[in-house]
């Protein structure tokens, strides 16, 4: 049994994080400012033996220090997420992103603890390789188009912790999580696929946003934890950077159907054009696909979940909450 702590561990793929260690025996330590995560995410977790829960801002420093000073493995998950947040609050952003693991990676240094940062595919900008590989060059656009600041911010995570290997033999791993879906992701910060299934259920228009014809490929959370999990674990991994998403494409247009679908919905399928629905001169990704050949060599790593599946589990999870009255 071993200790762990993940930061944004209220958040939503934090929360699914957490319950798949204490699954395993494994004692879980959680801090979160419940800036965007939820006491709900958490709230079945609460009273489970080795779990434990302290909400603060890993910037505390007094409450990071305890709990790094107990864990034996640190997920620092804790991130200012969504495009939409990122656009809307550019320097909570920047300054969350970059403090924040700042903090987590002192203290997991100062225990010798071993870190696995959550990075983003939004490292690789507007790069237009079919599919992203980690050792690809990556293309931003200017700083003055704030969508970049998070990419920006996430490399800086990703330099950082990947110097605590370099310079002090630190065991950190980075991941870029790609499209990351399931139950608990809230649309309110922008994320499409709760944000289509919470339209649709409710008979509102689907908000397509552009012409729809922009593909993503969607990964269940719960296949994106085992990576996690599995990733920490392994030896090879530290002082590497790892893609870990789906290689099912599908486009924002299609996405939009399959939800009609699999809700029984009638709603409609509205275009919105992005400077309506971001900001004048917002730059959206045509493709962003996953090279995950790296992360299957490793751990013989491979996302078991179909999209249908998926867009089933999401529809679910919001259909119980709604039930419980938490939609
Ligand atoms: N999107 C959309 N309607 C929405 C929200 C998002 O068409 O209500 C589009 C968005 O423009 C992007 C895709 O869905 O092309 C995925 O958006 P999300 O914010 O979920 O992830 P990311 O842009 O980071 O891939």
């Amino acid at each position: 049994m071993s200790n762990y702590l993940i930061t944004g561990g209220a958040g939503f793929i934090g929360s699914h994080l957490a319950e798949a260690l204490l699954a395993r025996g494994e004692r879980v330590s959680i801090i979160d400012d419940l800036s965007t995560g939820r006491m709900a995410n958490i709230a079945p977790l609460v009273g489970r033996p080795g779990f434990h829960f302290a909400i603060a801002d890993v910037r505390d420093a007094i409450v990071l220090d305890r709990l790094a000073s107990e864990a034996d493995v640190i997920f620092h998950l804790a991130a200012a997420v969504g495009v939409q947040l990122v656009v809307d609050r550019p320097v909570h952003t920047i300054e969350t992103n970059i403090s924040g693991t700042e903090a987590v990676l002192r203290a997991a240094f100062r225990y010798r603890a071993k870190v696995l940062i959550t990075s983003t595919s939004e490292v690789y900008g507007k790069g237009v390789r079919v599919p992203f590989a980690e050792e690809d060059d990556v293309v931003l656009g200017p700083t003055s188009k704030h969508r970049w600041a998070y990419a920006a911010s996430k490399m800086v995570d990703e330099f950082l912790g990947l110097a605590y290997h370099h310079e002090y033999g630190l065991p950190v791993v980075i991941v870029r999580l790609f499209n990351t879906v399931g139950p608990r992701q809230t649309g309110r910060y922008g994320m499409v696929l709760p944000r289509f299934v919470g339209q649709a259920m409710r008979g509102d228009p689907i908000t397509v946003y552009g012409d729809g014809t922009q593909t993503r490929s969607f990964c269940d959370v719960a296949d994106a934890v085992r990576a996690l999990m599995r990733l920490v674990e392994h030896p090879d991994a530290a002082g590497k950077v790892f893609n870990v998403g789906s290689q099912e494409e599908i486009t924002i247009r299609q996405l939009a159907e399959l939800v009609k679908v699999v809700t029984g919905s009638r709603s409609e399928i509205k275009y919105i054009p992005y400077a309506e629905a971001y900001a004048p001169g917002f730059e959206d990704l045509r493709r962003r696909v996953p090279d995950t050949s790296r992360v299957r060599a490793l751990i013989g790593w491979l996302p078991e979940i179909s999209l249908e599946e998926i867009v089933r589990r999401v529809y679910e999870g919001m259909r119980g909450d709604q039930a419980g009255g938490n939609g």
